[in-house]
């Protein structure tokens, strides 16, 4: 089958939204589960990635810059960092950290949970 651009960056931008999401609500102060968990899916993620080219260079990523898990705050800053590798590898303009802004749209219910 023929590459088909389209689909392949619609995809990139639907598992980036659910990774900076991800990130965005990864607790600030996680257990060693939790971050056991999330350095996990992030390892699995790279390699399950549906496209052979894009997996083979995240994993390589990740080697260079490996997963910060300790918090919410590393856990973001460091998705973002990894996202911009892959925007100047792709020529694209740099994302700003700073204005990182991703919502899950599930409101309070992490509070509620812990009630
Ligand atoms: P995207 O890069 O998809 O970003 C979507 C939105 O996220 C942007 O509009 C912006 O609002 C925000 N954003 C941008 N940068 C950041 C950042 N650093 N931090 C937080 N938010 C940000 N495509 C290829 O052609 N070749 C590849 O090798 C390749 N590898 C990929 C590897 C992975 C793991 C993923 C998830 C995707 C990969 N892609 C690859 C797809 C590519 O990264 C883009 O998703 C796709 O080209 C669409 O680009 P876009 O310009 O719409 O913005």
């Amino acid at each position: 089958k023929l590459e088909n651009a389209t689909a392949k960056a619609e995809l990139g931008r639907a598992s980036w939204k659910l990774f900076h999401t991800m990130m965005a609500r990864f607790p600030e102060k996680p257990t060693p589960d939790e971050s056991l968990a999330l350095k996990t899916y992030i390892t699995l993620f790279a390699r399950l990635y549906p496209c052979g080219d894009c997996a083979r260079h995240f994993q390589q990523l990740l080697a260079k810059y490996p997963p910060q898990v300790g918090g919410r705050n590393a856990a973001s800053g460091w998705a973002c960092l990894v996202h911009n590798e892959v925007n100047k590898r792709l020529k694209k303009p740099e994302f700003d950290c700073t204005k990182l802004d991703y919502d899950c749209g599930c409101g309070e219910d992490e509070k509620k949970e812990k009630e």
